[in-house]
């Protein structure tokens, strides 16, 4: 699974972090949030819910379980 951040367009609302926080964290210096880890899609089955709760549609999941 691939998991990216736009990093021109994410806020930094901390939505995916708090859906998903084995793979999103938002990095209060830039105020962006970052992919710590992919791979934890695959067992955390939140990266979907993060994509689709995201206020700006920054984050893009590409592949599936
Ligand atoms: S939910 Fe979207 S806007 Fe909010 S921190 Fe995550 S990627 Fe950025």
């Amino acid at each position: 699974m691939n998991v990216t951040v736009d990093q021109d367009i994410c806020i930094g609302c901390g939505a995916c972090q708090d859906i998903c926080p084995a793979v999103f964290y938002v990095d209060e210096v830039i105020g962006k949030s970052q992919v710590i880890d992919e791979d934890a899609c695959e067992y955390a089955n939140c990266c979907e819910a993060a994509e689709e709760n995201c206020p700006v549609k920054a984050i893009t999941v590409i592949g599936s379980t």
